[in-house]
């Protein structure tokens, strides 16, 4: 998905307003629509999200504290990619010309290269796929920040497959502690576990993407995955 850049803002305070449809998920897995109103970044912003000690999730509450939702929605419920799409346009917001800029190893050689990618350089993959899905006595959508925090708090005990999985169940298991989806999960027929992990597959596609960089040592091509949070001041 290309994010649109030139949205209309309103000129004294920079903020702009769109709908939960418009968001890369489209909604669909939302209870109901709502606006949401976008601020530029502050300093102090920029100076939080810069701290190492905070981890990538909790830089979302960043980010989403300079969003407001009418009728009030509760925005650990937002996707991942909504959330990846929310934290590029509120950078876009910010400033003139959003870069990002990476230091990153090269696989093969060690050499640490530098990256500066443009914010329309940083593509999000929207879901291609039909979802939420049913399997068994589970409905199944695309991870929500919530969840991911939920499944963080939990590891180094889970695997990634266990975390993406867990990740996704919805609606039945959304009010359930955590513990109790992984038992559930683990209760159902090995079919269905093959369905769950054929579209957990398509899940781990969605959102930022890879980009492909030629180290500036070995020349050798490698892959690195873009993050939208890191922003310079
Ligand atoms: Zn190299």
């Amino acid at each position: 998905m290309k994010i649109e850049f030139n949205q209309p803002t309103q000129p004294e305070t920079g903020f702009v307003t769109l709908n939960s449809t418009e968001l890369p998920s489209k909604g669909k897995q939302y209870p109901y629509q709502f606006s949401l109103q976008v601020q530029p970044y502050k300093v102090k912003d920029v100076l939080t999200l810069s701290s190492s000690t905070l981890d990538n999730l909790q830089k979302y509450d960043v980010v989403l504290a300079g969003i407001t939702t009418q009728p009030i929605f509760d925005l650990n419920e937002l996707t991942l990619i909504d959330a990846q799409s929310l934290a590029l346009i509120r950078y876009s917001l910010s400033v003139d010309n959003p870069i990002f800029k990476y230091s990153v190893e090269c696989p093969f050689c060690n050499n640490a290269n530098s990256v500066t990618l443009t914010a329309e350089d940083i593509a999000l993959k929207e879901p291609d796929f039909d979802y939420p899905i049913r399997v068994g006595n589970f409905t199944f959508g695309l991870p929500t920040l919530r969840r991911l925090k939920e499944f963080t708090s939990l590891s180094p005990n889970f695997d990634e497959t266990e975390l993406l999985l867990g990740t996704i169940a919805l609606y039945e298991t959304s009010s359930l502690p955590i513990q109790e989806v992984i038992k559930l999960l683990q209760e159902i027929s090995l079919k269905d576990f093959q369905l769950i992990e054929t579209f957990a597959d398509k899940v781990s596609e969605v959102g930022v993407q890879p980009k492909t960089i030629t180290c500036k040592s070995c020349s050798k091509e490698f892959q690195f995955l873009p993050e939208v949070l890191l922003l310079p001041l």
